[in-house]
């Protein structure tokens, strides 16, 4: 008697997984654990209807701010469920136009699925761009050292997972004129900053690896 409670446990929680709500066209992503990701379901993010398109083929990271100027009091997580709505409601974009969000903190967020090109504002064409926001103004703000290192960190994944080299890393105003992603985050572009410590983790797994 005691077995079978032990086995029909897990069975339960397999069943629930799989039925459950978050069963829909986006398994959840395995990030790895030197990684830390809020993913989409830790957040609550609201399933797109309707089928999926044909993945897009990653070919560049675009790195982005949020372009208002954002406050430690407000709560990330809030911004996230506002973003979307007005995203869908008010531009008929079919989620957040970002694939990952970082906040104040330095936390990273999943958003809109990478399987779709990214939406914007501005004249380019963001297909095959997977793309990256800071929440802020970085015209008007400071980047935090935190908020770097999580770029860093996120930027190294997509370029180790989608085999990419520091040339396909920019930001915005590197393909329409924007001040997108603000001066003080742009710098660590600019000066090549952002693109050595990606190749200093990119190096660092594949000796790792060898
Ligand atoms: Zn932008």
């Amino acid at each position: 008697m005691k077995n079978r409670i032990w086995i029909s446990i897990p069975a339960c929680i397999f069943f629930a997984g799989c039925i459950g709500p978050f069963k829909d066209h986006f398994p959840e992503t395995q990030f790895p654990p030197e990684l830390k990701v809020i993913t989409r379901k830790a957040w609550k993010w609201q399933k797109i209807k309707g089928k999926p398109p044909i993945p897009q083929e990653i070919k560049k990271i675009t790195i982005h701010h949020g372009g208002k100027e954002f406050s430690p009091e407000k709560d990330p997580v809030e911004y996230l469920h506002n973003l979307q709505k007005w995203s869908r409601k008010e531009k008929k974009w079919v989620d957040i136009p970002y694939h990952f969000m970082i906040d104040l903190n330095g936390v990273i967020y999943e958003a809109r699925p990478l399987a779709y090109p990214g939406d914007t504002n501005t004249a380019y064409d963001p297909t095959g761009h997977a793309l990256i926001c800071v929440m802020g103004n970085y015209e008007v703000q400071n980047l935090g050292p935190e908020q770097l290192q999580a770029v860093v960190d996120l930027t190294a994944y997509l370029a180790g997972k989608y085999d990419l080299t520091i040339r396909d890393i920019g930001g915005h105003k590197d393909y329409v004129e924007t001040l997108c992603p603000g001066k003080d985050l742009y710098r660590y572009i600019e000066d090549g900053t952002i693109q050595y410590e990606v190749n200093r983790l990119l190096k660092k797994k594949h000796v790792q690896q060898k």
